[in-house]
């Protein structure tokens, strides 16, 4: 099994989105193992947003991220990474497919209403970097028998 991490950023904090994002996710047969509301420090931003930090949006990226906390999330399930991803849709929320989370909630390339993990090594430092140990637990998830085959868990 893979886990991922999602964050629930503050345009969805304030607009009441925190239930719809966070059902899309079970509905789909996740598990969650992991869940925090937290404020970002300057660290944890230059960190994960390393890749941008050149980029002309920046300020306004990191301003817009620590504006309200965050809802921190790990989620765990076969090639959760990429399913995550999809749910999610692309950066661009005016051009995500309806039916994904930035499809159907956002219209906006900043105030995309999520951010997951883009691949398998990135959401095991990601999980870190938001999750200590005993941030995150181990359950039986009973629906298990009717989300997998045998053969898939
Ligand atoms: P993603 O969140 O889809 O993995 P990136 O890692 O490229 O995308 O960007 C991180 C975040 O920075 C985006 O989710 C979005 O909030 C913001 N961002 C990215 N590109 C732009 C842009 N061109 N203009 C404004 N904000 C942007």
């Amino acid at each position: 099994m893979e886990r991922t991490l999602v964050l629930i950023k503050p345009d969805a904090i304030q607009r009441g989105l925190i239930g719809n994002i966070t059902s899309r996710f079970e509905r789909k047969g996740l598990k969650l193992i992991g869940m925090k509301m937290m404020e970002l420090k300057e660290a944890v931003i230059l960190e994960h947003y390393a890749h941008l930090k050149d980029k002309p949006f920046f300020a306004g990226v990191k301003k817009f991220m620590q504006s309200t906390p965050v809802i921190a999330q790990c989620w765990e399930g076969v090639e959760a990474v990429e399913a995550v991803r999809l749910i999610v849709g692309p950066t661009k929320a005016r051009a995500a497919d309806a039916g994904s989370i930035r499809g159907d909630l956002a219209m906006s390339f900043q105030c995309n209403v999520v951010h997951a993990s883009d691949s398998l090594e990135t959401a095991q430092r990601e999980v870190k970097r938001f999750f200590e140990e005993g941030e995150i637990f181990n359950y039986d998830k009973t629906e298990y028998t009717h989300v997998y085959s045998e053969d898939e868990k």
